[in-house]
């Protein structure tokens, strides 16, 4: 289904993020052509939003299904009515929280957002980033800029110019290199055409966040696993993502324990340490297995267990329980796999942190949610 990738070659200009760089970048944009620029999320593979020429240039580099709509990023808060139908008092309020920032917003779309920047659907996701670069570029262009993820589709999302030169040289018109993002998975998105507002990606913006705004919200029962033959409501979500070349594994503690007859309880925190060295046990056994039969392995592994692995490659995320130290490599550490061509990856679950809702769902889906479960 992914569209074809042009074969004819573009030169890409690579730059950092000057003042004519920008100036540059904004022509190009309202010429209609591609420019990858960071954000606090990932990096965005950016073109003009009411453009539908550009807009589907997008999903030709990125060869991305022509089904999977792009978030339109704004520069203020006002141009949201200019684009958008029917904003209601809650949807002003999340503005008001958390814009600029890492929340995408669903509304109805007016006329003037052309189908292949929405995918089709009668409805337009709306970010404002906090960004310095890509807010400067927003302005200086004029234009609203859709803008995906700069990664081939499928791969890992971008969180660094590297990652998006790997990806995208040749194929756009030109990448601005703003360093190292912040928070390195993609915004929260939710949809805010009903009475409840609904989290249809999870992302740094919890549920409790948005609660703590607009009162109940709900999550999309497509992201939930065990109802995982419902389809998402984001059409992006169905799709495999994130995913390194070689077979990635989740080794999970199991900890809920059997009660006689009555279903399971969580076990107590005196297991945890237990439980912990098992799962190391248990990555190291399948480590070595692999390796007897000349298989290049990996681990993804917290700061915290990383001196307990017997691996040639430990690849260290982050820390257990800060989850912003796992989200911002945890992509890097994918394409890492990657680069040291490991056919076998095995990654502890990093559940146990104010992130770990977005993590897990970002880590399930790109180890196809292939998922080892130890007891103690
Ligand atoms: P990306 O920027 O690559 O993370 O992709 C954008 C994400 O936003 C994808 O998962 C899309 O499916 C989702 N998205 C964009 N527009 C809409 C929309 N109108 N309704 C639901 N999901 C959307
Ligand atoms: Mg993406």
């Amino acid at each position: 289904m992914a569209d074809t990738f042009n074969t004819e070659k573009i030169n890409t200009i690579i730059t950092d993020a000057t003042d004519e760089a920008i100036k540059k970048a904004s022509d190009i944009l309202r010429d209609g052509g591609l420019v990858a620029f960071p954000t606090e999320t990932v990096y965005g593979l950016g073109a003009d939003a009411l453009n539908p020429e550009a807009s589907k240039k997008i999903y030709e580099a990125k060869g991305r299904p022509s089904d999977n709509p792009l978030i339109v990023h704004i520069a203020y808060k006002e141009d949201v009515y200019k684009i958008a139908e029917n904003v209601s008092n809650k949807t002003v309020m999340l503005m008001e929280a958390f814009w600029p920032g890492p929340l995408t917003i669903i509304l109805n779309k007016k006329k003037n957002v052309p189908d292949s920047t929405t995918g089709g659907l009668g409805t337009v996701a709306i970010r404002m980033p906090s960004h310095p670069v890509a807010m400067r570029l927003i302005k200086e262009s004029g234009v609203y800029i859709a803008a995906p993820s700069a990664n081939t589709s499928g791969r890992p999302s971008p969180t660094l110019a590297e990652h998006v030169i790997e990806d995208m040289d040749g194929r756009i018109d030109m990448i601005i290199d703003g360093g190292a993002v912040g928070i390195g998975i993609e915004s929260t998105i939710v949809d805010m055409t009903g009475d409840i507002p609904v989290i249809l990606r999870p992302g740094y913006i919890t549920k409790k966040m948005l609660e703590e705004i607009v009162g109940e919200v709900s999550i999309d029962k497509g992201l939930i696993e065990s109802d995982s033959n419902i389809r998402p409501k984001a059409p992006g979500m169905k799709y495999t993502h994130y995913a390194p070349k070689g077979e990635l594994t989740i080794v999970e503690a199991d900890i809920h324990t059997e009660i006689s007859g009555n279903g399971k309880i969580k076990r107590d925190l005196k297991d945890k340490k237990m439980l912990n060295e098992s799962v190391v046990e248990k990555i190291n056994a399948l480590v070595a297995k692999k390796n007897s039969e000349g298989y290049v392995t990996a681990v993804i592994a917290t700061k915290d267990n990383a001196a307990s692995y017997i691996c040639d490659n430990v690849l260290v995320v982050g820390e257990a329980d800060k989850g912003f130290t796992i989200s911002a490599n945890l992509y890097a550490v994918l394409r890492k796999c990657d680069e040291l061509k490991a056919d076998y990856i095995f990654s502890e679950a990093f559940d146990d942190n104010e992130l770990s809702g977005a993590i897990m769902n970002r880590l399930l889906k790109a180890a196809g949610h292939r998922v080892i479960k130890v007891e103690s």
